[in-house]
């Protein structure tokens, strides 16, 4: 049993979540993202498994990750590499996601050399702001792409609620599609994908409102977490909790509720308060917010409370478990997406796979037995 916290991934329950949301999208052509795990090759596989038909990266080491371990499928770089790394995304992907001139003609050269193709999606910005050509610039820069010779334009795409939060609608989808529209009148050809978003389009294509025109999402977080983003309910009856992370507690021991003496700053610059419940039993947890920001961690035992954490330090109101946790014991909680981003990235927490029908127990497992019982 680790001593260390552990990120289990349930791979099963990624490709049952996959193969329900493109059951649900209907025909869509859907580009599994797996960022969010770092390009973790078994989930892109899971990903796949459940009818995925390609996996989009937004970092070429992700991308490098994947392929290393053999994924031959259709790749889509979802940020934009800088000119500098033209060739290696040349190399190792199939489409990537552009708003720059600059870098699609690093890219056409980078396809000369190596004698490849390389498929281009322009996107454009209708509102969201974060990348994206504004509407009036996005012509120009299709028919630029379509002229040259190795690079293909793939089609246009848009992205919403990431940064600005703006949610998809059947005005700005729709403001896509008579762009894709224009462009294809403008070329004399249809384009392969006119890509629509990602989970937070998926509540329009379900409720029948997405643009017939619309034939792509990129989705990673719906699969892989169960909800839809736009509120952050779960949605299709999907799993929720494909990603358990288990820390082991390391103190438990009975304290009041309020700090004692004069207080000032805690370790981040904030000034906490504190209701009084009297003296209540607390756990610590060998996790921090190097690892997980605290409120993103959901215990699975809903008799545990998350009161907050430092750097390394998770503290946890458990009052009512009875039988009270014992040192090493594995206290477990299903992550928001941003803990998820943190706990992949951590070098400080092991990931492992786990092939569960159903099974996330409470408190995962004993670890080695305590000193008193040896
Ligand atoms: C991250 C990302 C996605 C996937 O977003 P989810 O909300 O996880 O579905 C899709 N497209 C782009 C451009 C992205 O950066």
């Amino acid at each position: 049993m680790s001593a260390r916290a552990t990120l289990s991934i349930d791979l099963e329950k990624i490709t049952a979540n996959t193969r329900r949301v493109v059951a649900a999208l209907g025909g869509l052509h859907v580009v599994g993202v797996t960022k969010v795990t770092c390009g973790t090759p078994e989930v892109g596989r899971a990903m796949l498994a459940g009818g995925a038909q390609a996996l989009g990266e937004s970092r070429l080491e992700n991308v490098a990750r994947l392929r290393a371990a053999g994924i031959t499928s259709p790749i889509w770089l979802l940020r934009s590499p800088t000119p500098a790394q033209a060739a290696e995304t040349v190399r190792l992907t199939d489409v990537s996601l552009e708003s720059e001139l600059e870098t699609v003609l690093a890219l056409e050269r980078a396809c000369v050399e190596a004698g490849r193709r390389h498929g281009v999606i322009a996107m454009v910005d209708l509102g969201d702001l974060r990348e994206g050509l504004l509407p009036a610039d996005l012509p120009g820069f299709a028919a630029a792409v379509e002229g040259l010779e190795h690079v293909e334009l793939a089609g246009i795409g848009v992205n919403l609620t990431c940064y600005g939060a703006v949610r998809p609608t059947a005005r700005n989808l729709g403001e896509l599609a008579t762009l894709a529209a224009q462009i294809e009148r403008r070329l004399g050809r249809r384009l392969a994908f006119v890509s629509g978003g990602n989970s937070s389009s998926i509540a329009l294509t379900i409720a029948g409102g997405m643009p017939a025109a619309i034939s792509n999402l990129r989705i990673g977080e719906t699969i892989l977490l169960g909800v839809d983003t736009l509120t952050r309910d779960p949605t299709l009856g999907l799993h929720l909790d494909a990603f358990v992370v288990a820390a082991p507690v390391i103190e438990c021991r009975v304290k009041p509720s309020l700090p004692t003496g004069e207080t000032a700053q805690d370790a981040f610059g904030n000034r906490p308060t504190f209701v009084d419940r009297g003296r209540r039993r607390r756990a610590i947890c060998a996790l921090g917010r190097q690892d997980a920001p605290p409120d993103g961690l959901m215990p699975v035992d809903p008799r545990v409370e998350v009161l907050g954490a430092s750097s390394d330090h998770l503290i946890l109101d458990v009052e009512a478990l009875e039988p009270p946790p014992r040192l090493g014991d594995l206290i477990a909680f299903v992550p928001t997406y941003g803990a998820t981003l943190q706990l992949s990235t951590s070098p400080y927490v092991d990931t492992s796979f786990v092939h569960s029908a159903g099974l996330t127990p409470k408190i995962v497992a004993r670890s080695t037995p305590s000193i008193e019982e040896e």
